[in-house]
Parts: structure tokens; sequence; C-alpha cells
């Protein structure tokens, strides 16, 4: 198994860790898709080189899309939801689950941040759409 596959297999761990600390918060979702178009929602969505390759591995390359909007929202669902980024996984709406939000992002981010040193991946963390646009 190459050093990347086994830093994917690390990585796919994190966020079933993650996925179980959900699973006892339980925020609510109504999947309506506004949090994947990021300009008329007002937010964006930061991502690491190692979980972009992720996805990208696992997924392909994202689709062209329109600007603002997330390339893999497709007919208002993400289409890449077993392999979606960390910030995707932890974001959620739920107001009753907003102070829970940002101490859980820097737990696990802090682990994925760890996986690219140990794995000679370069650390890099950016917004999304130039991220992509700089993936070889
Ligand atoms: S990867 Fe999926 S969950 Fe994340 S922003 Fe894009 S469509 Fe939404």
């Amino acid at each position: 198994m190459s050093d990347l596959q086994a830093a994917f297999r690390e990585l796919e761990a994190i966020y079933s860790d993650l996925q179980a600390e959900l699973d006892t918060l339980r925020p609510k979702c109504e999947l309506s898709g506004r949090c994947c178009r990021f300009t008329s929602f007002g937010h964006q969505l930061f991502v690491t080189r190692l979980e972009l390759r992720y996805v990208m591995e696992r997924a392909g390359p994202p689709p062209p899309g329109a600007d603002g909007v997330c390339p893999w929202l497709k007919d208002g669902l993400c289409s890449v939801r077993d392999h979606r980024m960390l910030g995707c996984r932890i974001f959620f709406c739920d107001e009753s689950y907003k102070e829970a939000m940002g101490p859980l992002y820097e737990k696990y981010h802090r682990r994925v941040k760890e996986l690219h040193a140990r794995h000679g991946v370069a650390y890099e963390y950016g917004e999304l759409t130039p991220l992509v646009a700089r993936s070889p």
C-alpha cells in the first residue's frame, strides 16, 4: 500500500471518530444544500490538501460548477458524501450545536494536519475553489 493510501485509511479513521461524536451530539440537518452554496449562504469551506486528494481520488475531479457553489453539489445533494471533507462533516446550521462546532473542528483538524507531515504530503490549507484550481 502506498504511503498515500495509508494516509487515506487514517483519514477515514479520523472521519469515523468524528462521526461517533456527531452521533452523540445529534445536530440537525435539513438536507437543504444551502450551506454548499457558499456565496448565498455567506460562508467559505476550508480544506486541506490531503482531504482534497482523498475526495478527488475516490470521486474524481470536481465537475465545472457555478461560481460560489460547491462543484460537488448535484440536484441539491452532495455527490461525494462518503468522501467529503472535514468542514462539510462538521458544519451544521443547527443553533443548538453552534458552541460544540468550533472545538470539534479544532480537535479533528489538528489530527488531519498531523497526517500530512507523517505521510509526506505538503500541508496546504485554504478555501476549496482556489485549492482545487491549484490541484495537479
Ligand atoms: S463536498 Fe458535498 S457537503 Fe461539502 S460543500 Fe460540497 S456538496 Fe456540500
